[in-house]
């Protein structure tokens, strides 16, 4: 059955060859929801993101260990971790 050899991006949208997703065991067809440019693209910006709130926490922190003293950018920072947080 040719149609089983190619499946759609959930990403992209596109539809490739299924030598385009990478290979997972706990998916119903054993391959990913989405090819592997996609999966490229989606780890880079979750690292970006995880990066970007460690960032944020650390400075919270800094803050609120008065390693920093306060001013309008650091309140911002502990508001955006607070929200983050809850
Ligand atoms: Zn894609």
């Amino acid at each position: 059955m040719v149609l089983l050899e190619y499946k759609r991006c959930a990403r992209c949208g596109r539809i490739l060859h299924i030598s385009h997703f990478n290979r997972n065991i706990s998916m119903p067809d054993g391959r990913q929801m989405h090819c592997r440019e996609c999966g490229k693209i989606a780890t880079a910006e979750s690292r970006a993101k995880a990066e970007e709130r460690r960032a944020i926490r650390n400075e919270a922190v800094a803050i609120l260990n008065g390693d920093v003293p306060m001013n309008v950018v650091s309140v911002e920072a502990i508001l955006k971790h607070i929200v983050e947080v809850l």
